[in-house]
């Protein structure tokens, strides 16, 4: 797929064949432009997913436990894309959509890192990012099976149906949604991504886009992750001027406060939660307090009572809200 928004006069000839070809076909556009989101510079940097082994990945893994590494992310444009390119090979993997997930490789590159530690307690597995095109039924409850109370990166980008087709993304707003609804089912935290400022954003696709906000909370989002549109280089938008801060941009102020009120809602909402941190740092402005990172991902927490505990996995009580970022918290009572 490609990016139809903000293209100069005569870019594309409109043959379809990168939507539509075989999936050898679809890499190269015949008048050059870029594969992939129009924003997004992944697939002319690395080409199409190539996964690999299970047993190279379990390797690497056993070796950054045995050195002490706390957080393990399996990191990748879409987790989901895993196995799928040996769906289709010899040919490429240059369909976002189509086949589904490969969910028996799946099962077993998640089946045989679960074993390789006590994830949860000493260590967490997380993962990055996926496409809500390929979140089935099945998909989500893989996931949760294996990484329960995970976040996951869902893109929306926009919340714009039609401003999403122009940008070239694989998933629409409604099939990201469904997404949220189904992860949050199978007991994972969706994250969900948005962009200010992107070429093609006007009054109607900000409405959407600060109507989906609200709706991707409704759904089960656990944290509204908004950036900035910035031209990347080898993207299809490399040409384009950066994007205004969101302050400076009236339409992009709408989405900026969107999703920092959304994000307020949701860490009033972790008010009195237990949270396993690893301890960091003290803090710069308050050498009272420390900077904690919950061992799952999640906000900052500035906690009270941490002394001598850099280095460690403490728990941590939520007791306020800080800002849309962060959360203060102190000491639990028990130590892990
Ligand atoms: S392959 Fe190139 S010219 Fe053809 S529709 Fe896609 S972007 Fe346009």
């Amino acid at each position: 797929m490609r990016a139809r928004a903000a293209l100069p006069a005569g870019a594309c000839e409109g043959c379809g064949r990168c939507r539509s070809g075989g999936l050898e076909e679809r890499y190269d556009c015949p008048l050059g432009v870029p594969p992939g989101c129009g924003y997004c510079s992944v697939p002319s940097l690395y080409g199409p997913p190539k996964s690999r082994s299970v047993e190279g990945i379990c390797r690497e893994v056993r070796g950054l436990l045995a050195e002490g590494v706390k957080r393990i992310v399996l990191s990748a444009p879409d987790l989901l894309d895993y196995g799928r390119d040996l769906l289709v090979e010899p040919e490429p993997l240059t369909d976002p959509r189509h086949p589904k997930p490969n969910y028996e490789a799946l099962e077993e590159l998640l089946s045989r890192l679960t074993e390789l530690a006590d994830f949860g307690r000493d260590a967490s597995l997380m993962i990055e990012n996926i496409k809500g095109n390929l979140v089935t039924e099945r998909a989500a409850r893989l996931l949760g099976r294996y990484l329960p109370g995970t976040p996951v990166n869902i893109g929306f980008e926009t919340g714009s149906r039609e401003h999403s087709l122009q940008l070239g993304r694989p998933s629409t707003p409604e099939e990201n949604l469904r997404a949220v609804r189904r992860l949050k089912r199978a007991g994972l935290k969706p994250y969900v991504y948005f962009i200010h400022g992107l070429p093609g954003q006007t009054r109607e696709t900000v409405d959407a886009t600060v109507r989906t906000i609200s709706e991707s909370v409704e759904a089960g989002a656990a944290r509204i992750i908004l950036y900035r549109f910035q031209p990347l280089p080898m993207s299809t938008f490399s040409d384009r001027p950066a994007a205004p801060p969101a302050a400076r941009d009236p339409l992009s102020h709408r989405i900026h406060e969107a999703a920092q009120r959304a994000n307020r809602t949701l860490k009033e909402e972790l008010v009195g939660r237990r949270l396993r941190v690893v301890v960091a740092e003290a803090y710069g402005r308050d050498r009272r307090l420390h900077v904690a990172y919950p061992l799952q991902h999640g906000p900052v927490v500035l906690l009270e009572g941490a002394e001598g505990r850099v280095g460690e996995v403490v728990e941590a009580i939520v007791v306020g809200v800080v800002s849309d970022r962060m959360v203060r918290g102190r000491l639990g009572d028990a130590m892990f």
